[in-house]
């Protein structure tokens, strides 16, 4: 069905008022206008399930954290330039979810300047330029963020001081650690080779815009050793796999059994409000503490505690990990159960509420589908379900729904993939 004239103008009108650069989701772009808990509202109060977002990661518009944002907003808004205590009791209990080795807190709004904030830390400490990413990273926007982010697209370019290497892909490798492992390597010797010490090796936690690769437990230690014996630092992003998402932590880094030197993260932080953040070891930022004055207007100000503190509350109290757990693994074993009847579902992976489906046109070849891929992803959008494609080949179903997913969601979620697929196949 083609779009309706209203939808048509709106789009228009966004070209000509945003530019060219920004892009929409879906071949029927969505209209919204409000969120309560897991669902979205268009402009036709017709309600669709979000099975995709996280950045409002306990849920659509959670009174909590709204209540939190509006009392702070209405008694005071400054920065960290005066003492405030709201800000220190945060930075404990947040520090205190991670390895007692990661002793400060920094704080940034966006998880682009925090991972911004973490190269330049990377680069005092180490004295050293050169990163190493995955081929389908995304770490943010900023200039020298952006220079380490592939994903961007091939026209963007990266920093000769980047080297990439390739997803660790638990699909179609026969041993990740190991290969991951040497990959690295081979990163790192080929910087030297051209004069450049490392600084950092930065991942996301669940190699998000890779295809979701959660495992298997443990596997990045060999890699991170060789950027450590190199002279450079491990940088966990937790943008995405943060706050309880993948289940079994509050980290994605925990699952690979490694400390990191710097932890950044960002998104679902203040469930909304723009608050992010570095955390890191404290050797590691004593000269860059030294060096320069840190002072970031917004970050860290007192409305953004708020939020967080919100935050933190409601994953607490509502028991958001463990649920998280139960019901990613429900989801994972029901679309599991979709495979007899669908071999185009290759794989099905991913922890607690954050799953990668691959779909592949020939299983037994593996063969990436991305055409097919994007079809579904539409085709879920039609049937009120709002998912997502990732990975290199844009093969991979991204589905990372709220933390406050219910098996009921789940099941409604599931019937809506099987619609899509009796009809694709
Ligand atoms: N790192 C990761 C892993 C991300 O997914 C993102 C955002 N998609 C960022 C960093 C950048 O965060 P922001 O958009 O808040 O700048």
């Amino acid at each position: 069905t083609p779009l309706s004239p209203e939808t048509e103008a709106m789009i228009a009108r966004r070209k000509a008022l945003l530019g060219p650069a920004y892009r929409l989701f879906y071949q029927k772009p969505l209209h919204l206008v409000r969120g309560k808990g897991v669902w979205l509202y268009d402009v036709e109060d017709t309600a669709y399930l979000d099975a995709y977002n996280n950045v409002t990661s306990i849920g659509h518009c959670n009174s909590h954290v709204v209540e939190a944002i509006a009392r702070q907003a209405g008694t005071l808004a400054t920065n960290t330039r005066y003492l405030h205590g709201s800000i220190l009791d945060y930075s404990a209990r947040l520090l205190a979810t991670m390895p007692p080795e990661i002793e400060h807190l920094m704080f940034t709004c966006t998880g682009s300047e925090a991972n911004d904030l973490a190269l330049r830390i990377a680069r005092t400490f180490t004295g050293g330029t050169g990163i190493i990413v995955t081929e389908t990273a995304y770490h943010g926007i900023t200039l020298a963020v952006s220079e380490f982010s592939p994903s961007l697209g091939e026209k963007v370019d990266l920093g000769c001081h980047v080297r990439t290497v390739p997803a660790p892909d638990s699909y179609r490798s026969e041993d990740v650690a190991a290969e991951f492992e040497k990959n690295v390597r081979s990163a790192i010797a080929d910087l030297k080779r051209h004069g450049i010490k490392p600084a950092m090796f930065i991942c996301d936690g669940i190699f998000s815009s890779d295809g979701v690769f959660d495992g298997p437990t443990g596997f990045l230690k060999g890699a991170v050793e060789a950027v450590r014996e190199a002279g450079g630092l491990y940088v966990a992003d937790e943008v995405q796999s943060g706050f309880g998402r993948t289940g079994d932590a509050m980290w994605g880094f925990q699952r690979h059994g490694v400390v990191p030197d710097i932890v950044t993260m960002g998104k679902p932080m203040g469930n909304g409000y723009p608050v992010a953040g570095v955390a890191a070891r404290h050797a590691v930022l004593e000269e860059f503490g030294r060096n320069g004055r840190y002072f970031n207007t917004f970050g860290g100000n007192a409305v953004a505690m708020a939020a967080a503190h919100a935050v933190l509350d409601v994953i607490e109290n509502d028991g958001l990990m463990a649920n998280a757990r139960a019901v990613g693994a429900y989801l994972r074993e029901g679309i599991r159960a979709l495979q007899p009847d669908y071999p185009l579902i290759g794989d099905v992976r991913g922890a607690g509420l954050f799953i990668g489906v691959e779909i592949v046109g020939n299983p037994l070849a593996r063969t990436p589908d991305a055409a097919l891929t994007s079809a579904i992803v539409n085709q879920m959008r039609d049937e009120q379900v709002l998912i997502s494609a990732c990975a290199k080949a844009a093969n991979v179903l991204k589905i990372r729904p709220p933390l406050i997913f219910t098996r009921e969601n789940a099941d409604f979620f599931i019937s809506k993939l099987s619609l899509v697929l009796s009809r694709l196949s």
